[in-house]
């Protein structure tokens, strides 16, 4: 059967299904993602409990959507926009513009001026060249340089298109400073979905480096930002086995971190972090519904079962080759059970699980239309959409258990209200 941490019964689907949440998804009639606000804003509370001082910016690419947004605005908590389409999202949705930074590397001379119009003064940055446009389009700005990461430990990497090895850094942030810009500070980015405290202890111990020689020419910046990367909890690997990060070890190799930071420093250090996948993936799932299930022989002759659910690569599970998710078969509590491949619903066989993935074990008496819901898919699915791929439009989303407001359904064509 392979995939023996895939258990198919809601009542151990694990850390992506709140209560609240399979209420949510059992109340709504067809296809759509579902996001738990109330899960979401727990985990945000979570975090800050467990990192004190340190203020979230959410990466909002994770999750742009406007209840989401003003969720955790209303808690508190700001934005790390990546482009000016984003900054002006978040402030539709009411963050405050003192609570966003730019945190992009990559923008043209026209991103920044707009964004500066919006009023950001905070901005990422990792080369001369970016410096120089900054000093031209956001003059005065705070600017923090990216300190690249190997991305090692992490699901996916985020290596050498971000970030200046540490060695360089100090020379980026004088030459802001010559451009009339305030060097604040520095950040890293473990990669997303790191699994590993020791990624965050090397990451910090980069920081600390570039900290100390920064401090010998001068420059006291008065900001770390550690960047996103902390895990959802509920993925499973390829092979079907859940990811179980050691969610609480990192957090005491960052508290450690800062500490030591602090002491580098010498002076008030302010800490700021960009989570996006830890906050929203666990608290959002993906209701769909099966195309078909079926058995068809392989070109060796052996009989292999595929499973093709209404949802698959270009609708909501874009990241589904580096990946398991947690499925839960709503009239199915019971087997048998049969090893199936999974595969979404288009006419490109990317949209399935890979060679790589082990076989998942689903009901032999699933049929056309049964519902099927797949777990911790609440980051990046709403984002990463394609626009209607062989005609299938972005799933709508539906958004509960927030102060008890109601759902906002939305059905638009992609995706979103109005
Ligand atoms: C995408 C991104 C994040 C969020 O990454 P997660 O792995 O989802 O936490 C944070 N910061 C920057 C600069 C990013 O590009």
């Amino acid at each position: 059967m392979g995939a023996e941490g895939g258990s198919p019964g809601a009542e151990d689907a694990g850390p992506g299904l709140s209560t609240s949440l399979a209420e949510g998804l059992a109340a709504v009639g067809g296809d759509r993602i579902v996001l738990d606000l109330a899960g979401i804003e727990q985990r945000y509370e979570a975090l800050c409990r467990e990192l004190p001082g340190v203020r979230v910016r959410f990466a909002m690419k994770a999750c742009p959507v406007g209840e989401v947004l003003a969720a955790l605005g209303r808690r508190g908590a700001g934005i790390d926009a990546a482009s000016p389409g984003e900054a002006e999202q978040a402030l539709g949705a009411g963050i405050p513009v003192s609570r966003m930074h730019y945190g992009n590397t990559v923008k043209s001379d026209r991103d920044i001026a707009a964004a500066y119009r919006l009023g950001i003064r905070d901005f990422a940055t990792d080369s001369l060249e970016d410096v120089a446009a900054l000093a031209a389009h956001a003059p005065g700005a705070r600017v923090f340089c990216r300190v690249a990461t190997s991305g090692e430990g992490a699901v996916w990497g985020l290596r050498d298109k971000f970030g200046c090895r540490p060695a360089e850094a100090p020379r980026v942030l004088e030459r802001a400073r010559e451009g009339g810009l305030v060097p604040s500070g520095l950040s890293v980015h473990v990669g997303s979905q790191q699994l590993t405290p020791e990624a965050w202890h090397s990451a910090l111990e980069r920081l600390g480096g570039v900290l100390r020689a920064l401090v010998r020419r001068g420059i006291r910046p008065d900001q770390i930002n550690l960047g996103g990367g902390l895990p959802a909890l509920g993925y499973l690997d390829r092979r079907g086995h859940p990811l179980r990060p050691p969610l609480e070890q990192m957090f005491a190799v960052i508290r450690k971190g800062m500490a030591s930071l602090r002491r580098i420093h010498g002076g008030p250090l302010e800490f700021v972090m960009e989570p996006g996948r830890h906050l929203v993936a666990d608290h959002g799932a993906i209701r769909a519904h099966v195309v078909r299930l079926a058995e068809r022989r392989r070109p060796d002759g052996q009989l292999q079962h595929w499973l093709y659910l209404s949802c698959g690569k270009f609708n909501g599970l874009y990241e589904m080759d580096a990946l398991q998710y947690r499925l839960v078969f709503p009239g199915h509590t019971e087997g048998p059970y049969v090893p199936a491949v999974l595969a979404g619903p288009t006419c490109d066989s990317d949209d399935a699980y890979s060679s790589e993935h082990a076989l998942v074990p689903v009901p032999r008496a699933l049929a056309s239309g049964d519902p099927v819901w797949v777990l911790s898919c609440g980051a990046y699915a709403v984002s990463y959409t394609a626009r209607g791929f062989n005609g299938f439009t972005p799933l709508p989303y539906t958004c509960t258990g927030s102060h008890g407001r109601p759902c906002v359904p939305t059905d638009g064509r992609d995706g979103r209200d109005g």
